[in-house]
């Protein structure tokens, strides 16, 4: 092994999480030694799912610091800036930043920091006497503490996995490969943002004129984000950190009722597609060869001939039918898995029931391992956190948080004012709040 001094902090992966610790490091604690390893040669954002007319469901101002160090040379707003486009992007008045412009908002912040090192893969981490040990494509590194940052890996149901391959896909590689679905029986499982996107591009023939399209959901219908102000009260800090400290059966509960702040499609997306639908098939009179069918679960695939066969269920009354198709993409999101390069660690993390890593207040992994060595994960606390967790709203306090930890003090000032809802019974402070309003009147 070449020896290397030992960073204070080694980042696996460089995804937008990552990248906004490695941004905030080199704003506010240049001192600190850092280094974020990314097997990726350029920084790209989900390139399997850069389709045209996709966009950010999160507003540009939660970029990657701004939130927790608004002056850091690290801001989209400098990105505008220094591209010399500043007032072009605010007279496109757009109502969200397309993912093509934040990926390229993210390459260049990745480019710009020495700290982040490209097509570095980490492959095996280990511990001994002397703290973290990682063996990376370009040598070996000691850290004191690592920060978790590779992110969530496409999931598709288990009985399509043995039929992977061009014609049955996970939408998370679709852009990967150049595909032509002329003429072609294409479905498409999923009713979220992905499945959307993907439903959209080949209404509009982006890989050629399919034959016919079905999109098939297992919600209700094809159903909105949630952006509304008191619903985005989830995505504060102080929602979070309240979050983080309920009991885990509550948790469970109220990340289950919360699903359509983060999970559904914008409202814009929703209206784009009806739109294109209604010119299509009502004025243009095309015959309708794209159809929408929500309350229906996937639950069988197989090979039919030289196309396939998928069954569904219907959510109503439980009854099955078939589609028949050449191409069938699963938009059905993602799930956590622990990176092959921490198996020599596996035993020493705890699992919850979700089989994720359990975590702290500041996104300290809980392990069976010295106190003086720590890891850190991202992306992996909707569980422990809320759902703001997996998504860029308060990737920066997040960041900030993890920060402010590492350096054992407040590097970032993350006092938040209350909010306007009280989301916690007033019960226990109902002394104080009776006195006031003694006080008051
Ligand atoms: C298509 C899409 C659009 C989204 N849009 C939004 C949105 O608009 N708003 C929002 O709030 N959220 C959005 N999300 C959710 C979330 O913000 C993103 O998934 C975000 O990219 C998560 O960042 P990450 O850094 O955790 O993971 P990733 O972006 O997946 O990055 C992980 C990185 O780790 C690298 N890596 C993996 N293993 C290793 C290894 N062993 N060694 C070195 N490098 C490694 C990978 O190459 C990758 O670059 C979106 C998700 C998807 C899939």
């Amino acid at each position: 092994m070449s020896e290397r001094s030992t960073l204070d902090l080694a980042g696996v992966g460089a995804g937008p999480f990552n990248l906004s610790i490695a941004a905030l490091a080199d704003s506010r604690l240049p001192q600190l030694a850092t280094r974020f390893f990314e097997r990726r040669q350029a920084l790209s954002w989900h390139p399997g799912l850069m389709l045209p007319d996709t966009h950010l469901q999160t507003g540009f101002l939660k970029d990657l610091v701004t939130a927790v160090a608004p002056d850091s040379r690290h801001s989209f707003l400098n990105y505008l800036v220094s591209h010399r486009r500043f007032y072009r992007f605010l007279n496109a008045e757009l109502g969200s930043v397309s993912r093509a412009e934040f990926s390229d908002y993210l390459r260049w912040v990745g480019e710009r920091l020495e700290s982040v090192a490209l097509g570095q893969g980490v492959r095996e981490i280990e511990l001994d006497a002397h703290g973290f040990r990682l063996r990376t494509d370009s040598g070996d590194y000691r850290a004191r503490h690592l920060c978790l940052g590779t992110g969530k890996a496409p999931w598709m149901p288990e009985f399509a996995t043995a039929l992977r391959g061009p014609h049955c896909l996970h939408a998370a590689e679709i852009a990967h490969a150049r595909r032509d679905f002329s003429g072609l029986r294409v479905v498409v499982v999923g009713g979220g943002q992905s499945g959307a996107d993907v439903f959209l591009n080949a209404l509009r023939g982006h890989w050629g004129q399919p034959r016919s399209l079905d999109w098939i959901s297992r919600r209700r219908n094809f159903e909105p984000l949630d952006e509304t102000a008191f619903t985005n009260e989830y995505f504060t800090p102080g929602y979070t950190s309240a979050f983080h400290g309920l009991s885990r059966a509550v948790r469970e509960r109220e990340v289950a009722a919360q699903k359509l702040a983060s999970d559904g499609i914008t409202p814009a997306a929703l209206q784009t597609l009806y739109r294109e639908l209604y010119h299509r098939f009502d004025v243009l009179g095309e015959p309708r060869w794209a159809r929408l069918l929500p309350h229906r679960s996937a639950v069988a695939l197989k090979r039919q001939g030289t196309g396939l066969s998928l069954t569904t269920e219907h959510g109503l009354g439980g009854e099955r039918e078939r589609f028949d198709a050449d191409v069938v993409i699963f938009a059905t999101g993602f799930s956590s898995q622990l990176p092959a390069c921490l198996a020599p660690l596996a035993e020493r993390l705890p699992r919850d029931t979700h089989g994720e890593l359990v975590l702290g207040p500041h996104f300290e992994v809980a392990w069976d391992g010295p106190a003086a060595h720590r890891l850190y994960a991202v992306n992996a606390g909707r569980h422990s956190h809320g759902i703001a967790e997996p998504q860029l709203s308060l990737m920066a306090w997040r960041s900030a948080t993890i920060l402010n930890h590492v350096a054992g003090r407040e590097v970032f000032d993350l006092a938040d004012s209350d909010g306007p809802v009280a989301w916690h019974p007033l019960a226990a402070h109902s002394d104080v709040v009776e006195q006031r309003w003694a006080q008051a009147i």
